[in-house]
């Protein structure tokens, strides 16, 4: 590593929800900035007016708030290096566009959108580039008083590079090591729009540079791209600033057949983005992570086992774990497929994990939707602490708690009275005038007093538990019985057998 700060920065292009994916790049990023004491910088590239969308930038950066990974620069936070939008930074890039032209690196075409198209159709594979640049109208094909003519009559037009036509293009990429790329194959991609805005290709190395980024670390789809970067950061004379590349491998489809999309999820039933997403124009409600009920600590560790691991078996890791162990090198470089059942398996540590205390408003805001008030918090604490384990996703505390705020409105009766007796009707008239005297209430004691009654009256204790749990929950689940009466209290706790005996002793 050198010695200059590290900085990196995540550049999302504000188009609509954001991917696993997404996150799992802010996150590569941010551990490493952290892990080096560097800078994680959030860049807003807006700079395609056809495909923004409005909102999206303050969902990217509800997004990060959620997960905890906040650019220390940003839009919102301002830094150094502002504006961090590129559609606010338009003035900066002509200027860079402009002397490549003027050092033969890059040229003006006046091709109009209809004329490239029509080439399109009749130009079996057309791309523009060496093979036909000379042929169309721009200013290497033109003469030099024609295009200042065109020019200076405001002729619309775009800047694009000139590709070299047969040159091979080395670069060290720290998880796939040497690539190379044949410049031959790309076509001249345009820098500068006929509106004025350049395009990612011009403001991502621009950007970069002006910034001071260090690590350039994006999604494998931009592959493809880095050679005409690599020209650009050449061309500009900045290649002693050029960052270190890392391009991040895909998060494949669980059959691991292509990269898991939108659609994967809509089809599998299950999310693909953070946070839900609304599409305005459509009213397409798109399901995230967040809503589902993962936690934002297990969301971030499964995303960050997806293509990386310490080198041990150990899956669990925290924030502070991860930014310790991180190193880019470790990221594979192939596809990772996307497991549903495994994440949730993550969520269910984490919540398992987690002290009940720091998921209490989570928890009483799912409840009260339901309309149960959680008021008390010791209670809500212990409860939860009590449950946890059974849960998976964060609503799943619902089913594991509402029992304890409102009596079982239904009663799995079949699953206890085709054994019932009236041996067991007697039973549980004498627990609660047992009950009906104690002075405490805790579960062992509980237990041990059940357990007597039920020798003393020559029946299995096992097989009055079940029963007094469905007069307790209604169903058969939820933690220990005797916790749940403990947590129930006294007189709940009688008032519920009373009121489920006549259902499993009915009169005939
Ligand atoms: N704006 C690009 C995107 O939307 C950024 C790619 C990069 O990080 O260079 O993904």
């Amino acid at each position: 590593m050198s010695d200059k700060k590290v900085r990196v920065r995540f550049a999302p292009s504000p188009t609509g929800g954001l991917h696993l994916g997404g996150v799992r790049t802010v996150l590569f990023n941010y551990l490493f900035a952290k892990k080096y004491k560097g800078d994680f910088v959030l860049r807003v590239e807006d700079t395609d007016q056809g495909r923004y969308v409005e909102g999206a930038e303050k969902y990217i950066m509800d997004c990060l708030n959620w997960c905890g990974l906040i650019p220390d620069e940003s839009p919102i936070a301002g830094g150094q290096y502002a504006p961090y939008r590129q559609s606010e930074r338009k003035a900066i890039y002509r200027e860079y566009a402009e002397r490549l032209v003027s050092q033969g690196h890059a040229y003006y075409a006046f091709d109009t959108p209809e004329e490239l198209e029509r080439n399109r159709k009749e130009i079996p594979n057309f791309q523009y580039g060496h093979a036909y640049r000379n042929g169309l109208r721009n200013s290497l094909s033109l003469k030099t008083h024609q295009v200042q003519q065109l020019l200076d009559g405001g002729e619309p037009h775009v800047i694009r590079i000139k590709m070299p036509e047969d040159e091979t293009i080395h670069f060290y990429d720290m998880i796939r090591g040497n690539v190379s790329f044949e410049t031959g194959q790309s076509d001249d991609k345009v820098l500068l729009k006929a509106d004025g805005m350049p395009t990612y290709h011009l403001a991502v190395v621009v950007d970069d540079y002006l910034m001071k980024i260090t690590h350039a670390f994006r999604g494998e789809e931009w592959l493809p791209s880095a050679p005409v970067h690599l020209l650009l950061w050449e061309y500009l004379g900045w290649k002693a600033d050029m960052p270190q590349w890392a391009h991040l491998p895909l998060i494949l489809k669980p059959d691991g057949h292509g990269k898991l999309s939108k659609r994967d999820g809509a089809r599998l039933g299950f999310p693909v983005y953070a946070m839900n997403w609304l599409d305005e124009k459509t009213g397409d409600l798109t399901p995230g992570f967040r809503e589902l009920g993962f936690l934002p600590e297990a969301f971030l560790n499964l995303l960050a086992m997806l293509g990386w691991n310490d080198g041990t078996d150990n899956e669990i890791f925290t924030l502070d774990e991860l930014i310790e162990k991180f190193s880019m090198e470790r990221v594979h470089n192939s596809g990772a497929k996307f497991d549903f059942e495994k994440a949730k398996w993550f969520n269910a540590e984490w919540i398992k994990r987690s002290e009940g205390g720091s998921l209490k408003s989570e928890v009483r805001k799912i409840l009260g939707d339901k309309g149960i008030v959680a008021s008390d918090d010791e209670y809500l604490i212990s409860l939860i602490d009590l449950v946890k384990e059974r849960c998976t996703l964060l609503p799943d505390f619902y089913h594991q708690l509402s029992y304890f705020y409102e009596q079982p409105k239904e009663y799995d009766l079949n699953a206890v009275k085709p054994k019932w007796t009236d041996a067991k009707t007697e039973f549980f008239k004498s627990f609660i005038s047992l009950l009906g005297k104690r002075e405490d209430f805790l579960a062992p004691d509980l237990e041990q007093s059940f357990k007597f009654l039920a020798e003393e009256k020559g029946l299995k204790a096992g097989e009055l538990m079940l029963p007094f749990r469905i007069m307790l929950v209604g169903g058969k689940f939820g933690p220990h019985v005797f916790d749940i009466a403990a947590l129930l209290g006294k007189e709940e706790t009688i008032k519920r057998i009373e009121k489920a005996q006549p259902l499993l002793n009915p009169p005939l």
